[in-house]
């Protein structure tokens, strides 16, 4: 949605639905943890009432502890918390699925996907930055794909059941090799917004005729 014109806000959530595409992802921004300042609880529970897609609320804010149970009202489907600058991941990422939102957790490029081997038991989504956050429109950092076929090994070798996706640098040059690597959730943003036709956009991200 942060690509999306917000003053359109409840047409463009319908869109993603009527375009063809499965979920509304929402990057919250603080001005601390990332540059920028998006929006927050109040913005999206009122988005929610034009959209029954699933709700991917990514909190790139510091100490999301503070507004797990704002987020989960407001109608999220998953929280997303990151793991950079957040000491008890354990904690939040329980507190998250006592609000019976499912959780995940995101890392940035220059953390390690090996840095969340403690908690990956406890996760539904792990969301592999490919762009350092805080901005719409980057381009993709290519140790992303090796991250991806990491995650998917790990998932394999002890169990796991979590999501992996990707958010920053999508489109249709790059969606391939997210998919070649893995990646079972694609995040896009100005490359959707931004399309002149949506709904074939979609198509082709998910490689139908
Ligand atoms: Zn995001």
């Amino acid at each position: 949605m942060l690509a999306s014109d917000f003053s359109r806000g409840a047409a463009e959530v319908a869109s993603i639905k009527n375009h063809g595409a499965d979920w509304v992802h929402l990057d919250v921004m603080d001005g601390a943890f990332v540059p920028n300042i998006s929006f927050g609880p109040v913005v999206i529970e009122s988005l929610r009432k034009h959209s029954d897609l699933p709700f991917d609320t990514h909190l790139m804010i510091e100490r999301p502890e503070r507004y797990i149970a704002d987020f989960a009202a407001a109608g999220s489907d998953y929280l997303t918390i990151h793991y950079e600058g957040n000491v008890h991941l354990d904690r939040t990422l329980n507190l998250i699925k006592e609000h019976r939102v499912k959780a995940g957790i995101s890392i940035v490029p220059s953390t390690p996907v090996d840095a969340l081997k403690e908690i990956l038991h406890l996760v539904d989504l792990v969301l592999v930055m490919s762009v350092n956050p805080g901005f719409g429109g980057q381009k993709m950092i290519p140790s992303t794909l090796k991250k991806i076929t990491r995650l998917k090994d790990l998932r394999e070798e002890c169990g796991y059941t979590y999501l992996i996706s990707v958010d920053g640098g999508v489109n249709l040059d790059t969606v391939s090799s997210i998919i070649e690597a893995g990646v079972d959730v694609a995040v896009t943003g100005s490359a959707f917004f931004g399309a002149e036709d949506r709904t074939r956009f979609v198509q082709r991200m998910k490689g139908l005729p």
